[in-house]
Formats: structure tokens, C-alpha cells, sequence
């Protein structure tokens, strides 16, 4: 229950607002649980049907997992665990880091993989840590655009490498479940800084690596 305790900390302000009054302040379980009867009754059923009688109160518990992300501080998780490392001078590469979020749009999931690369100054961070650091900011409403660019700009902040390269590839349950209906669309994004992104030779070692032709052609052209 550790978790739950935690999510009573009011969510740090997100994305530059400085209004801290812009969120509000978080209602409590039972209102959470109404609202979601509400969307029931919005869907054409009944909340009090004997199938339905449990769903408010999971939803609610669905929605603390799904969002743990807005109590956390990417960047202050990051700073304690990074370990100080000279001397190595090649890049630090993970692929295929599993995401789930949802978009801030539908609050439709948004599944798909994160591959995160860096040229190390003098700090590294361990694999399960970039592992974290990607659930942190996928455990919120998202855009795909911004989570990728978030990514890489704490990671850059944090461990001040040369460079570091974050390209996200991902299906959007908002288009291939309702809207457009395209269930073969899958979108890449990228966000590269520091040497990544002056540096055809570092991008194109990171981008052959994760094997994305497609976005190594894009990048040459900037
Ligand atoms: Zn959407």
C-alpha cells in the first residue's frame, strides 16, 4: 500500500505551468468512482447491473497505476542513481524498452517500445534505471512527440552527456480501435541533442543500431 500513500503527494506542477492552482485540487476515491458511473451511464448501461457493481472502484485503481506517473520526479529519481565512470568513451545504447501510456487526447493506450541511447561524459545510469525513467514519464497523458523529447531532455540535464538520442515507435489505440481505424500505423519519433544531433556519424551508429533506416534518413536532412 507504500504506492497508494504515495499518490496522496500533490502532483508537481507538469509542462512549465507555473499555475499551481491549474490542476485542482485531487478529488477523493468516492468522487473518482462517480465520476466512472457517470461515463457508464454515457456508454448506454447501467453502473448498478450486478457486472458493473465493482468496475467504478477498479477503474479508479486502474487509473493509480496507469498515472503513478504524475507523482514522480523523473529528474530527482535520476540524480540519485546515476554512477560517476571515466574513461568510457562509446555509446551507451538500449533498445526496446516496452511502454504503455495513454494519450492525452482519447486517454486511449499508446503501446509500443522506447529505444534511448547516450554518449556518456563521465555519468552513467544502470539499465533498469532507464527502464524506470521511461515508465515515469509513460505513467502520465501523454503526446508521443513530448514524451520522446522529455526523455532525452532529462537525460541530457541529469547526466550532461555529449549526446544522447531517444526514438520512440508506437501504436495509438485512438486510431486503430475508433477515429481513422488504421490498426498498421505505427508512429516513430525521435529527439536527438548534443552530438546525436550535430554528428551524422554518432546518429547514424545509434539509428543502424536500432535498425530505423527511415528516421536515419530524416535526421540527415536537418
Ligand atoms: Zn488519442
Amino acid at each position: 500500500m507504500d504506492k497508494i500513500a504515495k499518490l496522496n503527494r500533490r502532483p508537481k506542477a507538469r509542462s512549465g505551468s507555473a499555475d499551481s492552482t491549474d490542476a485542482g485540487a485531487r478529488p477523493s476515491r468516492a468522487e473518482a468512482e462517480d465520476a466512472v458511473r457517470t461515463l457508464i451511464r454515457w456508454a448506454g448501461d447501467n453502473p448498478a447491473r450486478e457486472g458493473l457493481a465493482g468496475t467504478p472502484a477498479r477503474v479508479v485503481r486502474a487509473y493509480e497505476e496507469w498515472f503513478s506517473g504524475n507523482f514522480e520526479d523523473p529528474q530527482e529519481y535520476l540524480r540519485r542513481t546515476f554512477e560517476e565512470v571515466a574513461g568510457y568513451d562509446e555509446i551507451v545504447l538500449l533498445r526496446d524498452i516496452r511502454f504503455e501510456s495513454h494519450c492525452e487526447h482519447h486517454i486511449a493506450p499508446i503501446i509500443g517500445r522506447v529505444h534511448i541511447g547516450y554518449l556518456p561524459r563521465d555519468r552513467v545510469v544502470g539499465i533498469s534505471k532507464l527502464v524506470r525513467l521511461v515508465d515515469v514519464y509513460a505513467k502520465r497523458l501523454q503526446v508521443q512527440e513530448k514524451m520522446t523529447a522529455e526523455i532525452a531532455k532529462c537525460l541530457n540535464i541529469v547526466l550532461k552527456p555529449f549526446g544522447v538520442g531517444v526514438v520512440v515507435e508506437a501504436t495509438h489505440e485512438c486510431m486503430t480501435t475508433r477515429g481513422a481505424h488504421r490498426p498498421e500505423v505505427s508512429m516513430v519519433t525521435s529527439c536527438m541533442l548534443g552530438s546525436f544531433r550535430t554528428r551524422a556519424e554518432t546518429r547514424n551508429e545509434f539509428l543502424s543500431t536500432i535498425n530505423l533506416k527511415g528516421v536515419a534518413r530524416r535526421n540527415n536532412g536537418d
